[in-house]
């Protein structure tokens, strides 16, 4: 195929962010104040995804995403192995691997940082607010160290426009009880001055990483989905400290200064696409293989997951309208109508779509998303399956041939002229 013996001859090494050795500070950093925790007399609150972990830091707790965790196991390449220790204890090895790779963890007693497992959760805090396998793990988790767990039952909305009173006030009612939950846990006192400059923290963080996400718009697009995907440490871990706010002004400075010089970060850059949705851990090169076609990420919506504003004169009233308000949810014809935006604003011309075999809640409308962008905007779809944790029965050849295809049908509609003229 022409296309693909041309641009790889290229061999794009994408320029790597000046920001990313922050990030390393700060991933370090935070691995080091997790491993202290105890010892510096801090909480540890066993986190998932859509809790509001700014209460953990109003506490002066240490919160940890066993989420986050499973995929720096799967990172550091030892996924397959925890989670067949899940699949040992009797777990199925369908479920969601963030889960079964938690479990690994647990059992085995040992983790991704120089083989220690990470500290034993003091707290739990969990919300269906992203998935309702959550409350289910979190039981599971609670039943293995002993420790209290709080569920924040979160109702099935989807934006704030449509919040009723009814949902709004049982949620809040729930963050303060939490608040008490963790005054009787921790033996520390709750401080709502404190919870307002830690929502002020959160929220301009992602005021910062919104500005970043438009400014991937410009053509040529200024970062690689590999960046976006790393650089989201801060916000999910992070959120309402410090560090991650000036980790983001950096990065944002530095992505606004790339766009301003026109830097981008293909060369050449001559598609431009959405990645649906989850990363691949074990295998986040595979996005830089699109790169080698001149093909650039320049919009997803998991990026966007984990960013939301607050206002700190209501810290309650905002946590719950940002909790509740959670697009992910919209369904495959929400989803599409968000897509379908994005797809004029960032110019796209094509839509992957990573389907996440142990994710059932979020594949399920994959395929109704790529027909329904296909059908109203013609926007070609490549589908291909793999599991985001477990490298085992992925396939890079097959893969590959798959996005070889695919960029050759984009390259005979956008380039037609050009066909076998390289
Ligand atoms: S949304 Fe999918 S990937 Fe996330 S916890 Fe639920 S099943 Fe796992």
């Amino acid at each position: 195929m022409e296309a693909r013996q041309d641009q790889s001859a290229t061999q794009v090494k994408p320029g790597r962010l000046a920001a990313s050795a922050t990030l390393g500070m700060l991933n370090e950093k935070y691995y080091q104040d997790l491993a202290n925790a105890k010892s510096d007399g801090r909480p540890v609150v066993w986190v998932t995804s859509m809790a509001p972990v700014e209460m953990v830091y109003a506490f002066d707790g240490v919160p940890f995403f066993p989420e986050n965790y499973a995929a720096l196991c799967s990172s550091r390449k030892i996924a397959s192995e925890l989670c067949e220790a899940g699949v040992a204890r009797g777990y199925s090895q369908d479920l969601c691997s963030y889960a079964l790779c938690t479990f690994g963890v647990m059992f085995e007693n040992r983790g991704a940082l120089d083989d220690e497992a990470p500290p034993a959760p003091d707290i739990l805090l969990a919300t269906e607010g992203a998935c309702a396998t959550h409350p289910k793990w979190w039981e599971a988790i609670q039943r293995f160290y002993n420790c209290p767990l709080f569920i924040i039952d979160t109702a099935y909305t989807v934006d704030s426009a449509t919040l009723s009173d009814h949902q709004k006030s049982y949620y809040a009612a729930q963050v303060e009880e939490f608040a008490y939950f963790m005054e009787n846990h921790t033996g520390k006192s709750f401080n709502m001055d404190r919870l307002r400059d830690v929502v002020s923290l959160s929220d301009q963080a992602s005021e910062l990483w919104d500005v970043i996400d438009d400014l991937r718009k410009a053509i040529p697009t200024p970062i690689s989905q590999i960046d976006v995907f790393t650089c989201l440490f801060p916000l999910v871990t992070l959120k309402g400290t410090k560090e991650a706010l000036d980790f983001y002004k950096e990065l944002s400075d530095e992505v606004k200064e790339r766009v301003a010089n026109g830097v981008g970060f293909v060369p050449n850059e001559r598609f431009r696409l959405i990645w649906d949705l989850f990363p691949i851990y074990h295998n986040m090169r595979l996005l830089n293989y699109f790169a080698e076609f001149g093909a650039a990420f320049v919009t997803d919506l998991y990026g966007n997951a984990f960013s939301g504003r607050l206002d700190a004169s209501d810290p309650f009233g905002s946590l719950t309208e940002r909790y509740l308000s959670f697009f992910m949810r919209a369904g495959s014809w929400g989803k599409a109508e968000i897509y379908k935006q994005r797809a004029r604003e960032y110019h796209v011309d094509g839509i992957v779509l990573h389907s996440n075999r142990c994710c059932r809640y979020y594949t399920a409308e994959q395929t109704d998303i790529g027909n329904i962008l296909k059908e109203e905007l013609g926007l070609p779809a490549l589908m291909f399956e793999a599991n985001m944790v477990d490298p085992r029965g992925y396939d890079d050849a097959q893969v590959k041939a798959r996005i070889d295809s695919f960029i050759e049908m984009l390259e005979s509609r956008k380039y037609p002229k050009q066909q076998g003229g390289h």
